[in-house]
């Protein structure tokens, strides 16, 4: 029987939010897309990232701005002042000085107190320029003054400043792109294009924390910048590393081209010990035309667009030509940092504006999607005159505590979103539709479109989804574009937000040419010939062919070597097609052998190709060696199974912890896996015939006879129902999953795989929690903390929280309200306890 332990008396429960929140909105991972699910299964390192004070992505703020203006206001002041108007104490550092001293006639003395005025009157200068658009002075003097610094600093070298102003200007020599590792990981932002989404971020984010709708929740709000993030590191306040963005984990060392952008600080006063501000280095529409015009006229390349242009700056090997594009910086988040900031985003951003940083003058608190909505059209409107990119407006908790609380989901916050503005629109003609094939043999048309500049952008292909998306329907048969259909040689309407791959939004039937005909989608692979079929519920049509469809082949190798998969540098999607269409590789196993068949003493080498050379050949087999060890969750998402995403991939690893455990529980479920289809095939054709004959549909007895008809082995049913009930799994994955490992010859190569690897079990549960490898289950209402809160906490601190009890349950937290569960884990005599019990077990952490 399950004993109750840790009962005590129920601590003040006022404040607790009614009803049991379901833990997951999107229960079963049903989108091929890695991190498409928001398991919680990523809890762990969601929970570990904010545990080192992870934070943000975005913000800025008026006061800021304000604080901006006044030094600015200061700074004319000053100028005024080096015209030799009074003697003011604090003028005579900044004013002339020595000014009037030719450089090599200054002694020793002068020249540290001549540098100590220019540093001061150039980072004014750069505040007045940058920050508050009304500079202080011409830019000749100012370039005067820089090359003055110069001289003085060549005559002086030991009297040079820890924040000289040549450090801004590119005398720095080039550091190259080393790889840099950020101590928090920099984090994408999930994106919303509506504003129903956005009342639903408010609504999830008060699920999970538990609060009523009419509790007072804070955001704040700000345009988002479009460029390129950018982290700076900062060490008892001087600035030792920039680092772009990268893959969020690890970036590129731009240091020396980041101390030549001027809004960019290059000593801090007053900052905490070490403190990573992170931001969006820019470049304003002015300054983009003017460099275009720059570039065109020495007939070097012209930018499709200011980021880009920003990119390609931030991103020179030579800082000199990074000092020479007028980029800017707007801080708006922080990373790892040795005290914090504040204790709201606001007060965060205030420091940071402070301490010297720009920052949006038009981010402001919201009290609610309302108001963040008003916002949001507020600054829609503004956009064309802002003078820079930004292609949506970002809301965040405002709370920091909140922010801890919510966490992240695998690659982006629980506690911020991104409404991105409606997308750009353009019109052009439909040339043909191609038809590429996925990894999962998805057949997916493209359009080939007359090349037209949407959103400053030239655009030649736009996706078309799938066959019912051609043909003017939705995947539930309702009708979309007023159910025109698209047609080769139509002129279509191309819309494009961010990052989104171009779609076609509408059709111009009055131009329409005579004798357009509908599109006719293939019903066979255009790869390899397989025919293609469309299964019930399935909105793509798939080729049948398996891994001898060479598209499906090549598209599973590429996501093999991806980023989330086994990463490895220099087998990148072209490589993987060479190597591909030559024979070298057909399977992942082939990867490890690659070095044996074409390395150094081979009939045919690597380096002899071209396009290779000797250096290139060796860090490539070097980085394939480097990932004959491998993390199982990696692996297990590198396979490439449908429905399997990086999340799925987690939180398999977490539950088995072990390849072989893994393909035996799968294996073993099988009976009881086809048993669940025949049901839900028993289930579809009993919809289908109960709506013939006009009577009710007997779902329960046609599923149950269909699979009494099968029988499963209960070992087989319990290893099915384990499968199923990991948190975040469900029969589709648990399905798809049992395909792939009874499929002959995907098990082949999955074996031949594991053959060449050392699997790494997932990080080892923290080992001072008594929850620690314990499987777990919640039920019933829980009343100081929401149900995804819960297992991201039990997950964090080593546990498996599962959905169903089974003899494999160890715990079961029961709310009041507690059902079948309870019931069934006191059959079971699994142990029971309540949630207070539960957080004395976890010592409220
Ligand atoms: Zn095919």
């Amino acid at each position: 029987m399950g004993r109750k332990r840790g009962q005590q008396d129920a601590k003040d429960h006022t404040g607790a939010d009614a009803g049991a929140p379901r833990a997951r909105d999107d229960a079963e991972g049903t989108a091929d897309a890695p991190g498409a699910g928001d398991s919680g299964g990523d809890a762990g390192d969601d929970l570990r990232a904010a545990d080192s004070d992870a934070a943000g992505v975005s913000a800025g703020d008026q006061a800021g701005a304000g604080d901006d203006a006044a030094a600015g206001g200061d700074a004319g002041d000053d100028a005024d002042a080096s015209g030799g108007e009074d003697g003011r104490e604090r003028r005579a550092a900044q004013g002339q000085g020595f000014g009037n001293v030719a450089v090599a006639e200054l002694t020793p003395e002068q020249a540290g107190a001549e540098l100590e005025r220019l540093a001061s009157l150039l980072t004014q200068a750069d505040r007045a320029y940058h920050g508050d658009d009304a500079p202080i002075m011409a830019d000749a003097d100012y370039d005067a003054l820089v090359i003055r610094n110069r001289e003085i600093e060549a005559r002086f070298p030991d009297l040079k400043r820890a924040d000289s102003p040549s450090e801004r200007v590119g005398f720095t020599p080039s550091e190259g792109f080393s790889k840099v590792t950020h101590a928090v990981r920099m984090l994408s932002l999930g994106n919303a294009f509506d504003e129903d989404e956005i009342a639903e971020f408010d609504s999830r984010i008060r699920r999970y924390l538990g609060m009523g709708t009419g509790d007072r929740l804070t955001y704040t709000s700000e345009p988002k910048i479009d460029g390129l993030s950018l982290s700076l590191r900062y060490e008892n306040g001087a600035l030792v590393q920039a680092a772009t963005r990268g893959d969020g984990a690890v970036g590129e060392n731009v240091t020396a081209n980041a101390r030549t952008i001027k809004d960019i600080p290059g000593r801090l006063e007053e900052a905490p010990d070490v403190l990573e501000v992170r931001g969006e280095v820019y470049m304003a529409h002015a300054d983009f035309a003017a460099l275009n015009e720059r570039q065109a006229d020495s007939a070097q390349k012209v930018f499709a667009n200011p980021r880009n242009a920003a990119a390609g700056s931030l991103r020179q090997l030579d800082p000199a030509i990074t000092a020479s594009r007028p980029l800017r910086f707007f801080a708006y988040a922080w990373g790892a940092h040795s005290e914090p900031l504040g204790e709201t985003q606001m007060e965060s951003i205030e420091r940071l504006a402070a301490l010297g940083f720009v920052t949006n003058p038009l981010t402001t608190r919201c009290d609610g999607p309302d108001e963040m909505l008003a916002q949001y059209r507020r600054i829609e409107q503004m956009r064309a005159e802002l003078g820079y990119d930004i292609d949506g407006v970002v809301y965040k908790v405002d709370d920091i505590a909140l922010q801890h609380r919510l966490g992240y989901r695998s690659t982006t916050p629980r506690w911020a979103i991104a409404h991105k503005f409606p997308a750009e629109l353009a019109w052009t003609r439909l040339e043909a539709i191609d038809i590429q094939v996925g990894r999962t043999g998805a057949l997916s048309p493209v359009a080939r479109l007359h090349p037209v500049t949407v959103g400053g952008v030239v655009v030649s292909n736009a996706t078309l989804h799938n066959e019912d998306y051609i043909a003017g329907r939705d995947a539930r048969g309702n009708e979309i574009r007023g159910g025109k259909d698209i047609r080769v040689g139509d002129w279509v309407q191309v819309y494009r937000a961010g990052d989104v791959i171009p779609k076609i939004n509408d059709v111009d039937l009055e131009k329409r040419p005579e004798g357009a005909q509908r599109y006719d989608f293939p019903k066979t692979c255009p790869e390899c010939g397989s025919p293609a079929i469309r299964e019930e519920g399935d909105a793509a049509r798939r080729c049948t062919g398996g891994l001898i469809c060479p598209a499906q082949a090549v598209e599973k190798l590429k996501h093999f070597v991806s980023r989330a998969a086994f990463d490895i540098e220099g087998l990148g999607a072209k490589q993987v097609e060479q190597f591909y269409r030559d024979g070298w590789i057909g399977e992942p196993a082939d990867i490890f052998t690659l070095k044996d068949r074409y390395g150094p003493g081979c009939m045919t080498q690597l380096r002899n190709r071209e396009g290779w050379g000797e250096t290139s050949a060796g860090n490539l087999f070097e980085a394939i060696e480097d990932k004959r060890s491998i993390p199982l969750a990696r692996l297990i998402f590198g396979l490439g199974i449908r429905h399997v995403g990086e999340v799925a991939a987690r939180d398999l690893a977490l539950h088995y912890r072990d390849w072989d455990a893994m393909a035996r529980a799968v294996d073993l479920a099988r009976p009881a896996a086809l048993a669940h289809r025949a049901a839900d095939e028993a289930e579809d054709a009993e919809r289908i015939a109960a709506g013939e004959e006009g009577r009710r549909a007997r779902i329960k007895e046609s599923r149950e006879s269909a699979i009494a008809a099968l029988d499963v082995p209960d070992a087989a049913r319990a290893a099915w129902e384990d499968l199923i009930g990991i948190d975040g799994i469900g029969a589709v994955l648990g399905l798809s999953l049992s395909d792939a490992f009874a499929n002959d010859h995907e098990r082949a190569a999955f074996d031949a795989l594991c053959k060449h690897l050392t699997i790494e079990p997932p990080d080892a549960p923290a080992s001072d929690s008594p929850v620690a490898g314990k499987t777990v289950v919640f039920t019933g209402t829980l009343e100081k903390m929401t149900r995804a809160e819960a297992k991201a906490r039990a997950e964090a601190l080593g546990a498996k929280v599962s959905g169903s009890v089974s003899a494999k349950t160890d715990l079961l937290v029961a709310g009041p309200g507690a059902g079948s569960k309870a019931k069934k884990a006191a059959d079971l005599g699994v142990e029971t306890i309540d949630e207070d019990g539960w957080l004395q077990l976890i010592g409220g952490s």
